[in-house]
């Protein structure tokens, strides 16, 4: 075994891979750009070297800089995680030269399947089924139109030098032929500096199949058994399972067979992943898959094969590239139980899914037993622009499908995270989608489903007073006097949730707390503020917990507790439970509610967790001015940082309710702002193509009875 070895990567496969190496007794170098300078990985690693700029360009994406690194340091190998350098076969060429191990396959085994043109030519020669196409070397418009029509329409359009889920076209008919190969060898040309491009049948309901491969240098060749990764969207894994659902084995020993015998094609040593299409319209047939493409190098999903197969895939990958044999045989892998992944992301799914930058004011994840959790990042660490937004994989293991998606819903369901947008919500919709939990799902479901998985569910008055509570409570800066206002006690109190500001005022009386301002009254009473259960998120006991005395109001019957506390990036996080009596309609009913409360940049974040569902809101500071005098008439706030794209009113001017006042870009995306009622513009305290912080007052609106 190596004592020392480089990681040419970041994130969470960087962190993943120092994680094993550290049992394995081997000491380990990272590397780090400009923009990962306090990032995990770096942190983790024995060793740490800086290797440029932030763009990958510069950074992970020179083999030079990396390879004098591991010289530098003494490594004796490199393992390249998966993207950047791990299949590039110039790279493993030079990293051999300079007298090093790549832990992974030969440079000819890269190049082989490399591109699935070559690829596939060479499958078929093999006897692996292939998805009938064209793949040779004329790249005429004319003729490829022609063999399009031959192999009959839907037809998909690949780069051959593809990857990432980029560079396809799926194009139904001959009209649309030209055009679509048009765009495919645009996008081609741009994103692998090859335009060259293959034609194949478009399966129709496609599953994704893959099979776990490993070879050692000893001619010894295993499989590890499926993945289904049908969970897709634009061609990108959200969701991956192990076993595959509906998996007859009669299919599967086709399936493995298949797999076992491209990677032996190609000599295949190391781990490796031999992706299939299988139709899915119907059960799974053993003539009814088709190679795709092999990615030579540790796929992102691998966890849940470790998590059936018992084994641990980055353990091989060292050993076989130290020079052993494979540490079983394939009478002794099995499947114990199923594992799911999900791929937890800094991205705005209701924005069109895109990457979101910045820092994680808070990040916990909902612990429980089968649950993995593959991070990269902590609390008070920044997502970067310049690379992949992935938090973290999130894997469930159980005894049955059933259990295993329980325990990953349940694991999303206590994941909690301030500061940024995730797909959190989405994946635990997608959970608990009746289709995928039937075991009924294609590439397509994701597409098909979109606008229910991203529903929001609705937000009750009972859950906005258990947040102006927990939020006007804990907020040592509040001040109690304005409690006692209009001749009763009452607070105003503005929660951002997804942007829009919602405004309400909370009345203390002899029965209790009541919200008004809503479309419906919540009344809630016997409000009791307790220590929350050791697995609320990010309160940890591990994490040194203490239970303070909250601030209370210094009314009778105060809101007074006991909550707990733990610190994240120089931050402190508190969390309670709010237990309650409601009140609606003359029926009572009980309330408790798991509260989270983080500071951020801005003010708050507060969560909400009340039958299953979370719920977050942005409070405001009131000291950021957001909350300021103004009678509460209403101030615009800005939902996030960004710029002001528009601007559409001036001091003076009249609105009426849901009139647009301006808009703001933040990450890519428009957030129209528009009047919450009738009222004057005050005053406008921002400029068209101003920058915005988040919570900051953009526009000020008084009554029109005001003057
Ligand atoms: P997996 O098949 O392991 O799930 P993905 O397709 O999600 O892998 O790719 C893993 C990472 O590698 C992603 O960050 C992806 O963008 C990157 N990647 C994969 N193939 C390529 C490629 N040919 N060129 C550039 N990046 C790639
Ligand atoms: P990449 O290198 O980008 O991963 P793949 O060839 O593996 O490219 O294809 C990515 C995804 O595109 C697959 O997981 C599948 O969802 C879809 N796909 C690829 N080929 C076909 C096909 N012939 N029919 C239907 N869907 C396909
Ligand atoms: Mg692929």
């Amino acid at each position: 075994m190596f004592s020392k070895i480089l990681i040419a990567n970041r994130g969470e496969i960087a962190c993943r891979i120092i994680r094993t190496a550290r049992r394995l007794g081997v000491r380990t170098v990272a590397v780090y750009s400009d923009a990962d300078a306090e990032a995990q990985h770096r942190k983790l690693a024995d060793e740490a070297v800086h290797i440029g700029p932030s763009p990958a360009r510069e950074s992970y994406l020179s083999g030079e800089k990396i390879i004098a690194a591991a010289l530098a340091t003494g490594a004796e190998a490199i393992h390249p995680g998966y993207g950047f350098l791990s299949e590039n076969p110039d790279f493993v060429g030079a990293v051999e030269k300079a007298g090093l191990v790549f832990i992974g396959p030969s440079a000819g085994s890269i190049r082989a399947m490399g591109l699935k043109d070559a690829a596939k030519r060479l499958m078929e020669k093999a006897g692996v089924p292939v998805v009938p196409g064209y793949h040779g070397d004329n790249q005429d418009v004319g003729f490829l139109a022609v063999e399009a029509d031959r192999i009959g329409y839907p037809v998909l359009i690949k780069a051959s030098a593809g990857g990432g889920g980029k560079g396809m076209r799926r194009v139904e008919r001959t009209e649309d032929f030209a055009a679509a190969l048009e765009s495919c060898r645009r996008e081609a040309k741009s994103s692998f500096g090859d335009d060259k491009v293959l034609i194949e049948k478009y399966i129709s309901s496609p599953r994704h199949i893959e099979v776990q491969v490993f070879g050692d240098s000893q001619g010894n060749t295993v499989h590890l058994f499926e993945r289904d990764c049908s969970l897709q969207r634009r061609h990108q894994k959200v969701i991956e399972e192990a076993p595959a659902p509906g998996m007859s084995e009669a299919v599967r020993a086709a399936m493995t067979g298949a797999a076992v015998k491209a990677a032996q094609a190609v000599n295949y040593k190391g781990a490796g992943t031999i992706e299939f299409i299988a139709d899915g319209s119907d059960s799974l047939r053993p003539d009814g898959f088709w190679f795709m493409e092999m990615n030579t190098r540790l796929q992102v999903e691998h966890p849940v094969t470790e998590a059936i197969t018992g084994f641990d895939l980055v353990e091989w990958q060292l050993r076989v590239a130290a020079g052993e044999a494979l540490p079983v045989t394939q009478e002794q892998i099995h499947i114990h139980g199923h594992a799911v992944e999900a791929r937890l992301y800094a991205e705005d799914p209701a924005g069109g899914f895109l990457p979101q930058a910045g820092r994680i004011d808070h990040l916990a994840f909902g612990a429980g037993e089968g649950i993995r959790i593959d991070g990269g990042v902590i609390g008070g660490d920044t997502v970067s622009p310049f690379y992949d937004p992935m938090i973290a994989k999130v894997i469930a293991h159980g005894a049955t499908r059933d259990a295993a998606l329980d325990r990953l819903g349940s694991a999303l369901g206590g994941t909690h995270i301030a500061g940024l947008a995730t797909n959190r919500d989405f994946l635990r919709a997608l959970s608990v989608d009746a289709t995928f939990r039937a075991g009924r799902m294609d590439t397509g479901l994701i597409e098909r489903d979109l606008d229910a998985l991203l529903r929001k569910p609705e937000i009750s008055e009972e859950v906005l007073l258990v947040a102006a509570l927990a939020a006007l409570e804990i907020d040592p800066q509040a001040s109690h006097a304005e409690f006692r206002h209009w001749g009763e006690a009452s607070r105003r109190v503005v929660l951002l949730a997804d942007g829009e500001s919602i405004e309400r005022r909370v009345v203390f009386d002899e029965a209790g707390y009541r919200l008004i301002g809503g479309a419906a009254e919540a009344r809630i009473s016997g409000v009791s503020v307790g220590v929350p259960p050791s697995a609320l998120p990010g309160i940890s006991p591990s994490r040194g917990e203490i239970g303070r005395e909250t601030a209370s109001f210094t009314h009778s019957p105060p809101l007074r507790g006991r909550c707990r506390e733990a610190t994240e990036g120089g931050a402190t996080t508190t969390g309670l439970t709010i237990a309650a009596r409601t009140e609606q309609n003359g029926t009572s009913a009980h309330l408790t509610a798991r509260v989270v409360i983080t500071p951020t940049r801005v003010g708050k974040s507060v969560s909400v967790l009340l039958a299953g569902e979370t719920f977050v809101f942005l409070h405001p500071d009131p000291l950021s001015g957001a909350d300021a005098a103004h009678g509460g008439s209403g101030d615009i706030l800005a939902p996030m940082t960004g710029v002001v794209r528009l601007v559409e009113v001036k001091a003076g001017d009249a609105v009426k309710a849901g009139d647009r006042l301006l808009v703001m870009e933040a990450m890519k995306m428009e957030h129209t702002l528009k009047a919450p009622r009738d009222a004057v513009v005050d005053a406008v305290l921002v400029a068209e193509g101003g920058q915005a912080e988040g919570g900051s007052v953009l526009v000020k609106l008084k009554d029109a009875a005001d003057g």
